[in-house]
């Protein structure tokens, strides 16, 4: 028997989506459980699935999700509103496949703390300031890289590629990949300062850490969606995670077509 929670953005659309969907899910015996699904159905958008997979981090090894979009065709969430009583029946069925996603871990390093703070993110996490530069040295692997200078940096998942990250001038990366893509924010170049410029691709085992140059400096750290401050950062490690994301797929839809249909046109 499988329990399922249905998460809406709230809307009037949504949420007549998301009744429906409780509804017909419940005609085919599946059980409401919003502690504990084993998948979660986002109904909004990207920004949706982005807040539901925050609020199920923790049951990532047994949960899956899938996206119902109610605005533009999202990466997340890719179906259709007029396609949920094919998906109930999908769902319906004994067994669906799995598509798993690489996810990046960054963990944050506290002057007087005694432990690290973990975070997961399905985008990317960003650091930048309300005021002025962010200089972090970055080093890879333990050496030091370069020093950088500017608006700020960005380390995104593959499937966050699509996202802040191409914004930034990023390349989109197929989400098969286990790396992380680091990219700047307006760094400053000049014979003081200098960057590679060029966004950084890394595999899985690689450490990408950040080291704040003046430690009492606080910053804005984002993972995906949610923005915090922090101060007194000896260190922000950043790794692909060891978790994957699960993705309950019911029909196919490569990643190409959605980057197409996203970006260049629905029309084909
Ligand atoms: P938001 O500012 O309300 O929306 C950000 C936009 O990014 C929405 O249109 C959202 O799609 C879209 N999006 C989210 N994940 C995506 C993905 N993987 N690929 C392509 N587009 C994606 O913020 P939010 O809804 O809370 O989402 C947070 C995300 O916003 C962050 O993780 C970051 O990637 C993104 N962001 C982008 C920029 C930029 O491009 N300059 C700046 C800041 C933040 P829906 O409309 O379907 O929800």
């Amino acid at each position: 028997m499988k329990r399922f929670v249905v998460t809406s953005k709230g809307d009037d659309k949504s949420n007549a989506i998301k009744t429906i969907l409780d509804q017909y899910l419940s005609d085919f015996d599946l059980i409401m459980d919003e502690e504990t699904p084993d998948l979660v159905i986002t109904v909004g958008g990207d920004g949706t699935f982005l807040h539901a997979v925050h609020q199920y981090f923790h049951r990532l090894e047994d949960t899956a999700f899938i996206g119902v979009h109610t605005g533009h065709l999202g990466f997340y969430a890719d179906w259709l509103p007029d396609e949920i009583e094919k998906l109930v029946i999908e769902i319906s069925k004994e067994k669906f496949e799995l598509v798993e996603y690489p996810l990046l871990e960054v963990k944050v390093f506290k002057k007087h703390a005694k432990e690290y703070k973990r975070y997961l993110a399905l985008n990317e996490a960003t650091v930048r300031k309300i005021e002025g530069s962010v200089v972090m040295d970055i080093n890879i692997n333990g050496e030091l890289f370069e020093r950088f200078r500017g608006d700020g940096l960005c380390m995104s998942t593959p499937s966050g590629s699509t996202a802040y990250n191409k914004a930034l001038g990023g390349a989109i990366i197929h989400p098969s990949l286990s790396t992380m893509q680091l990219t700047e924010m307006s760094s400053i170049n000049n014979r003081v300062y200098r960057t590679i410029g060029s966004p950084l691709i890394f595999p899985s085992h690689h450490v990408v850490q950040f080291k704040p140059v003046n430690e009492a400096q606080s910053f804005l750290m984002t993972i995906d969606h949610l923005t915090k401050s922090v101060d007194h950062v000896n260190l922000l490690e950043c790794t692909v995670a060891k978790e994957k994301i699960k993705f309950a797929r019911f029909r196919t839809f490569p990643f190409w077509k959605r980057v197409h249909d996203s970006f260049i046109s629905d029309e084909r």
